[in-house]
Formats: C-alpha cells, structure tokens, sequence
C-alpha cells in the first residue's frame, strides 16, 4: 500500500466503525467531567461548500481535542428549517427560475426529478439537511446523532413555544411600533439571514426639520414645507441657508395633510414610515433655486441654494447647510461663491445674501476659527504627509465630517448665540432640541437604512418599515443589557480581540421583531397568525439537545399532545415536582427525572461555535436569551468566533464559479487533507484561503507519515518473536544514543507547545507543530541515525509515531485512525489520550547538543560554499575551559538586562575568575554578541547547563559532519590540547559554543 492510497475507502471504513462502536455517544457520567460542544446548526437550503466547512471543522477539532483529554463530551447537530428563505426558494421553483435551476444543476448537480419536487419548501429543507448529514459524517465529525432534530419538530416547537411564554411573562417581548429592515415585495421584516450576501438591515435615526417656504412667492400664506433631515439638529442654528440639487425630480406631495416638497424616493420611505403621502405633481429642483425659507427655531430666513452633492436617496433630497460645523457645507458654499456662472445661472447675488459660516459650538480643539475649515485643513493636510495625494476629496470630506461629528459630540458646548441652550453640552442640547421640535410640530422622526442598499433574497431592495402591532424582544430593556454584560465578562471570548465588539452589540441592540407572517417554523402561542421568526427560535436551542435524545428514542412521542410548559421549567429550571410534571405530560417519573438529570449534567454551554458574521445578531441573541431564561450556573461559558474562507484569495460566489461543494471536495480529495487545508492558512479569526497548493502539500505530508507506519511496520515484522522480545528488553534498558534523547525531548517540549495553543485554539500554530516542526525533527534524526549506522531505531520511531499521530487525531481523524491500528492498537485513537508531558525525559544536553551541532554543520557549509574550496579536511576546535566561566557571566548579566559592553567588562574583570579578559576584549565583544544572536530558549537552557562537553558531542557527531561535508576527514581539537593539530592558529578563536574551524 505505498504510494497511492485509497482514502475514501479508509474513510468509509471508518465511517462505519464509529458508528458501530457509537464512539461518539455521550451520556451523563458522573466519573467524568463533561465538555459540551455546539456549532451554529446548518440551515439547509443548500448542500455545504468548502466555506461552510470551516466553523463545523474547528468545532469539531475542538470537540476531539476535549474528548482526547478525557472529558465527557457532547457535540450534537440539529437542523435549521425556520424562516422564509426556503419558502422564497421554493417559489422560485414554481416560478421556474432559470438562474436558480441553474445552480442546481451545474453546482450541486441535481436531478430535474429532484428539483421538481422542490415547488413543496418541506422537500427543500429535508433534501439538503441529509445531503448536509452525509457531508458532515464524510468530514469525520463526531457527532452524536442521537440528538439529531429540526426545528418544525412538534416538541420542537412545544419548546419554543414555552421559551416564548416564558419571556414575555418577564416582560421582555413587548407589542408596539418600531423601525424594521423590510422586504417591500415579500411584506415580510427582513435580518441577515434574508437578505443576498447575509448582511444585517442597519438604520439610523434622522430628525426631519420642516422649514416653511412661500415658495417663489413671498407673499404667500399657503406655506410649503421643505423638509431636511439631519442626524445633528443641534446645528440648526447655524443654518445659512439650504441645499438641493437643481437636476433632481422632486415632487410637491400631501404628506398627512402638509404640503411638501421632497425627492421621489424620499416620498417612498415615508411611505414605509406609516405617513400618509399623495404626490400632487413634480418640479425640477432648479425651480426652487432662489426661494427662501424660514429656520423653525430662530425664524431665520434662508435662501435656497443649488448644490450637486444632495442625493435623491439620501434623507428627503433637501439638506440644511451648516458650513462652520460641516464641511460638506462649508466646501460647497466656498465653491459657490467662486463659481460666477452658476451664480449668474440662478441669479445669486453674495452682495444682497450675507451668507458666512455662522459658529455655534465651541471646543478645545477647535478654539479661534471656523471648526468645518480648521478639519478640512487638518485631514487635507494629513492627507498630503502620507502622500496619498489620489485620496479623493470626498473621501476627505467625510473623515473631516465624521471626526468633527463625534469631537463635538463628546466635547463641545454650545455657544451663547443659542439662546436657552447657550452653555448645554452637545449631546444634551441635541436631545433638547429634538424633543422642543417634535413637540412643536416642527419636526418628525425618518429612519434610514445605512448600508444601503441591502437586498433581499428575493431580489427586491430593502427599506425601513415603522411596523405596527408587531411583536418585539426587547433588546433595548436596560436591566437586560446589563444581565448580558455580565454574562459576558465571565465569559470566555476566543480570539479576545473580539470581546468588545459584543460589548458594542449589547449596547447598540434595541427592539427586535420576533415573528413573520410567512414561512416555517412555531406559531407564536398567543398570536396564531405569527410564526416565531429563524433568529429568534435558534437562540437557546442547545438545551434542546438533551430532550431531542428523548423524543428520538421515543421515550417521549413525537405526538404526545400533553407536554406542558411545566415539563420544560422542571426539565430546564429545575421548577416543579418529577412526579406532577410526569402526571401531567403522561410520562414515566424516571424518564422526567433522567431527563432533568442529563440537563443538569450537560448544561451550560461549554463552548459555542459560530462565524464571525454572526457576533451582531445570533451569538448576542444567545446571550441575552440564555440570562433572560436560566439560572447563572447555566449561562455559556465561551463563544469561539472564526472568519470566513477565501477560494485562492477570491471571495466565493456564484458568479466567478468557484463554490466547491464539500461533498464534491471530499470525494476527490480525501477528508483530512480538506479539514487541514481549511485549518492551515490562518488562526481564526482571519480569512483562511483554501488553496490546490496548500491542498497538495497536506496531501503529501498524510502520505509520508503512512509511509513511515508502513515502513515501521515491516521493520518490527521483519523480528522474530525472540528478538521482538530482546527489543523489548533492548528498549526498556537501551543505552539511548545523543539523537534518541533528542528526539525525545523534543517530543516532549511539541506535546508542550501543541498543547498550549490548542488550548487557546490557535489552531494554525498547532498544526505546524505537530505536522510541520516534529517532520523537520525527525528528518534530523533519521540523518543522524543512517550517518552513525544507528540500527535499531524501530523503538524510537514507535514512541514518535505514537506522539505525533495522537496529536495528529483532532484534525486528520481518519489518518490517525489508520496509522494508529497499523501501529497495532486495537482502539479506537479517540480511547487514546492526548499525549502528557513527561518532564523526566526533557534532556537539556541532548537539546543542547543537536543545536551545537547543527549550528556547527551550517557553519563549515557556509565556509565551503564562500570560499568554494573542496575540503580535504576539516578541523574544529573547542573552547578553553576558562571561556566557558566568561561566557556564563556574560550570559547570566545579558539575561538579567544588562547588554552594555563596558559595564559587563568592569564585572568580568572585578572578578579574579574571569580577570583574564583583560587581554582580551574582542572576545568578550564576541560573545556578547553570540548570546544576543541566540533565541531566547537556548539562552535559558545555556545558563542552566552544568556539565556540558563540547568535544564528546562533536566527536559523536562526526560520521554525520563527514558525511554532510563531502566525505571529508573530521578532527577535533581542545583549543588546550597541546598535540593539537593548528597550522593557521585557528584555536585561539573558539568560543563556548562556536568552535574554530579550519579547513584545508
Ligand atoms: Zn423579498
């Protein structure tokens, strides 16, 4: 079996194996910790790629990782059928979408008979959730599929349903109006699972300032509104004058019985906005160049000026300019006023209209002049140092708007010019402001969306809807959030540098809606014509783990109509008597009490995995719903969050057709190989970048370690059973050569490191430990080995293989499995135990010895290759032994801080033991500098070696530098022989640990 091997067929086998021997069961047991283990659960509506298989892979190297360990652990899968995106699909195939049958068939490869059946959303959801089944059993995860569900399950739903109960008896779902992403097409609220690309809906809230107009009339009492929308009403009183665009359509519109003017698309939103809007007829926004209008809070009359920078889509299409305050304003109005043809175009006089900046806020960094000019000079300037001199000015304009925005927030007050509110500071006299002007009538509330446009999956583009009689969790409620923060701090967050962007969430997170109209999933309980929406019925499903065992083995009937709530706050909660829920629910008191006890046993969460795509939404949900719902002791304990996977540095898409689904992958190139391909590239919180490259090299490094096991395996064959019993013997009191200590240690000091990062699931690290640096180990050993004509090396290879293929296991699970029953085991490797340190066998001199040595090797190369001589000798000498007293002394002051040169030399010479360098500075110099260039662990090991004998080390070396080098004749010499051989007086110059070399 050299060369090519058949992995699908050790797959299946072992596929196979697992699932007879249920290795992968768990169930309470009170002699072992538990560990439990949950990935955000698939929603199938496709069959999983290559990017998918990321966060399923770590999660389960993780859960491998804690089984191996000896914990207890539980890592279930269920199956995410919520929502509307199945029932969007479906009917798209009932419309018979070409570009969706397309997909079908080019992608996944699916049959017409297939498709057809998908105009029913039902056969969509079960036909990808067991093609995504196949595709997880075919990565080697260990699942316990056991605990198998979806979420249209009927006790499923009862859960749900009780969840929902049990939340709004808190007082956490409230009825109300609120702002939603929406679909206008499906008349559905939309969130990240709906939309094309999974982005969330975001929106921010403007304040509508309605400035009254005559019009071109100024004699007019039928006053037209022209309203601006802003996100800093405290400037108002800084407005000099307004801005449309002269190109634009804006339409004069009834908007609940005013008149006003607005962009078309802004007559759209507010539509959205629950206003009643009735268009009476359109105009060019040069028509209303010239008129005036009044400011509602200091009756300021304002004319109204054209500029090319107002957007139709953007607020109402009429913006209010602040030049001191925003330099969006300030620039415009400054081009304006140079701009003598436009002036003359809309017949603007600068002598009648006395328009300059009008500053109404004062701060410390913008103290004497106009803050918009003072932040444009600065970013501009900026921009300039860093030579990004192709920087755009828009670009510039809005880094001058935002830092302005948010230093004015935060420090500035406002200035006496503001009347009652001169002296407030900004983030006060902006709110007070605001609610003088709602109150008054003179404003209004407008929701926009900010990372427009978002489209639905449907196609439509999304728009902020004021929902009404919709059901909300209130995310917004204070005690809450601060229940959720609590949760969090005691949380552990991997990779840390994400913490506070779900300190940021919670914060940020307000009123949420819960439930659709359409789509599967649970009715909500107390308002039948809602369905409890997909973000909403996924937050504390984990628990769910435990009962889904129950009702799969159908201790509970899938249709047993009595299940009540009080079976879930038993279960759950730990409310209420065994006996009474069991008499309730019709059930067995032992099976409610197992339940209870498993629950108990299980929860928390131990660990919950999930891309980095989801902090916003999901994981902040499943923290927030676990505090509302369960006692402190079950609230989670870690969140993992990893990013997501490029394809050869591309994003994956449809359109550049390089989605691979993961199925398609495996077949042809083997399940380890793609689960560390996806792992390899990046630690997880990066985008990993899945490449054929990477693919190859993984596939060779599998191959070379099957190829060692074979290899050891003929070799211990090739024993007959009474030298396998001399081995034996041999092994238990072997007199171990330099290299087999080495290779130990080594071992030793990788399970170390290996295990450190796989504790903190740096997960790249780990893998180039175990598959990378113990390789690059062993390459030196076997070298050292075949140069010395070191036989019986079948033992060393055994413990190393032993090692390495165990802490292989977690990531190339099929491997492992395979060269682990060719090394004779008869258990399964997940029995096996991660590999433990043995302090004993680290050996400081072995280390210590092999990297003399190899330092001396790559020394005599380098020689031979400048000075391009063919060497018929070489020669190597050792230090004096009254160097390697200096050399200590320099070391312990270098590790102790102290690097100067003249300092150190005062030391050496103040000493009688090392007064001899008085003679010798240079070589002081040297070694200061030979310790500066050494890392930081040989350092370490160098100060607590005692006896270490450079000669006997480099004399074992020598057939291996013979070799090495040519063949060449190796002698070597104490630098105090007095017979040495020294033609050049080469000696003089060794070091500890740098010997001379001559070479002749
Ligand atoms: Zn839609």
């Amino acid at each position: 079996m050299s060369g090519r091997i058949d992995w699908n067929s050790i797959e299946s086998k072992w596929i196979d194996r697992w699932e007879k021997q249920r290795i992968f069961e768990s169930d309470p047991d009170s002699s072992r910790e538990k560990y439990f283990v949950t990935v955000a659960y698939p929603y199938p509506n496709s069959p999983q790629h290559i990017g998918h298989g990321r966060t399923y892979t770590l999660a389960d190297v993780h859960a491998r990782y804690m089984r191996m360990k000896g914990y207890n652990v539980l890592f279930p899968m269920g199956f995410h059928y919520t929502g509307t995106p199945i029932l969007g699909m479906s009917r798209r195939v009932a419309a018979n979408d070409a570009e969706l049958i397309e997909t079908f068939h080019r992608i996944y490869k699916l049959s017409d008979d297939v498709i057809a059946t998908f105009v029913e959303p039902v056969k969509i959801a079960s036909y990808f959730h067991h093609e995504i089944k196949r595709g997880m059993k075919e990565m080697g995860y260990s699942i316990d599929w056991r605990r198998e569900f979806t979420t249209i399950d009927r006790v499923y739903s009862k859960f749900i349903s009780w969840q929902f109960r049990t939340l709004r008896k808190k007082g956490l779902i409230v009825q109300g109006s609120h702002p939603v992403g929406w679909c206008p097409r499906d008349q559905n609220p939309v969130s990240q699972h709906d939309t094309i690309g999974d982005v969330e809906p975001d929106f921010n809230e403007y304040t509508i300032i309605k400035f009254k107009s005559g019009g071109g009339d100024d004699d007019d009492d039928d006053l037209i509104i022209l309203p601006v929308a802003t996100l800093r009403p405290e400037t108002l009183f800084g407005v000099t004058n307004l801005w449309v665009n002269p190109q634009l359509d804006y339409v004069q519109a009834q908007v609940d019985g005013q008149t006003w003017i607005i962009s078309k698309e802004a007559a759209r939103k507010l539509e959205f906005l629950n206003h009643k809007v009735e268009i009476i007829k359109t105009l060019k926004g040069s028509e209303m160049i010239g008129w005036k209008a009044t400011n509602p809070l200091n009756k300021a009359s304002v004319p109204v000026y054209p500029a090319s920078f107002v957007e139709a889509e953007s607020g109402t299409g009429i913006v209010m300019s602040v030049p001191a305050h925003a330099p969006y304003d300030y620039h415009a109005l400054e081009a304006l006023k140079s701009d003598k043809k436009l002036q003359q175009m809309f017949h603007i006089s600068f002598d009648d209209d006395k328009v300059s900046p009008i500053k109404i806020i004062e701060s410390e960094a913008y103290s004497s002049g106009i803050p918009a000019a003072e932040e444009i000079e600065q970013v501009g300037a900026l921009a300039q140092n860093n030579n990004n001199s192709d920087d755009d000015e828009g670009k510039r304009l809005e880094k001058a708007t935002s830092n302005l925005y948010s230093h004015e927030f935060y420090k500035g007050r406002m200035m006496q010019n503001t009347g009652r509110f001169a002296g407030l500071a900004v983030a006060v006299a902006k709110n007070e402001i605001k609610q003088d002007l709602l109150k008054s009538g003179s404003a209004e509330t407008m929701y926009e969306l900010v990372n427009k446009p978002v489209k639905c999956r449907c196609g439509a583009e999304c728009v902020v809807k004021l929902l009404s009689d919709q059901w909300f969790l209130n995310y917004g409620d204070r005690e809450w959030k601060q229940r959720a923060h609590e949760c969090l701090s005691n949380m552990d967050i991997l990779p840390q540098d994400i913490r506070q962007e779900f300190d940021y969430v919670i914060d940020w997170l307000r009123e949420r809606a819960c439930a659709r109209k359409s789509g599967l999933g649970t009715k909500l309980p107390w308002d039948k014509e809602w369905i409890v929406e997909s973000l909403s019925d996924s937050v504390i499903y984990m628990a769910y783990y435990v009962i889904a065992k129950y009702v799969n083995s159908k201790a509970i009937s899938d249709d047993n109509d009595n299940i009540s709530d009080a079976f879930f706050d038993y279960v759950l909660l730990g409310s209420g008597s065994a006996d009474q829920v069991a008499k309730e629910c019709k059930l067995a008191t032992y099976a409610v009490e197992q339940i209870r006890n498993e629950f108990s046993y299980f929860y928390p969460v131990d660990s919950r995995h999930s891309g980095r795509d989801l902090v916003p939404n999901h994981l902040t949900f499943f923290i927030f719903n676990h505090v509302a719902i369960f006692d402190k002791k079950n609230w989670p304990r870690q969140i993992v969050v990893n990013g997501s996977v490029l394809m050869e540095g591309k994003k994956m898409s449809k359109s550049l057709g390089n989605i691979i689904p993961l199925r398609a992958a495996i077949s042809e190139y083997g399940a380890d190989t793609i689960r560390l391909a996806i792992l390899v590239s990046a630690e997880i919180l990066q985008d990993a970048d899945f490449s054929f490259d990477t693919v190859r090299g993984i596939r060779l490094k599998l191959l070379g370690i099957f190829e060692m096991a074979e290899n050891w395996r003929n070799m211990s064959q090739q024993a007959t059973e009474e030298e396998e019993h001399l081995l034996h013997h041999h092994q238990q009191q072997r007199l171990l050569m330099l290299e087999d200590r080495w290779l130990v240690s080594r071992l030793q000091r990788t399970i170390a490191e290996t295990t450190a990062s796989l504790d903190r699931l740096r997960i790249r690290e780990a893998i180039y430990h175990t598959l990378y640096s113990l390789d690059r180990d062993l390459q030196w050993y076997l070298k050292r080995a075949t140069a010395r004509k070191h036989q019986n090396i079948t033992g060393m290879l055994a413990e190393f293989l032993n090692i390495q293929i165990r802490m292989l296991a977690p990531f190339a699970p099929f491997t492992a499995e395979e060269v682990w029953e060719l090394m004779n085991n008869r258990q399964s490797i997940t029995k096996a135990g991660w590999p433990v340190v043995e302090e004993e066998k680290i050996d400081i001199v072995a280390e210590e010895s092999e990297f003399l040595i190899s330092g001396l090797l790559a020394d005599i190369q380098n020689i031979v290759k400048v000075t391009k001589i063919t060497p018929t000798k070489v020669v190597i000498y050792t230090t004096a032994a009254w160097k390697t007293q200096v050399y200590k002394a320099i070391l312990a002051n270098i590790l102790e801080g102290r690097v100067n040169f003249g300092q150190i030399m005062k030391l050496l010479i103040a000493n009688p033991e090392t007064a001899k360098v008085k003679s010798d500075p240079k070589m002081v110099q040297k070694m200061i500098e030979d310790i500066l260039s050494t890392p930081l662990e040989a350092r370490n090991r160098r100060l607590s070696l005692t006896e270490f004998n450079e000669i006997i080390t480099i004399q074992d070396a020598q057939s291996l530098l013979s070799d090495e080098i040519n063949k060449t004749q190796i002698a070597v010499y104490s630098e105090e022989d007095p017979a040495k051989y020294d033609p050049k007086m080469r000696a003089h110059a060794a070091r500890p640990f740098k010997p001379a070399i001559y070479i002749q």
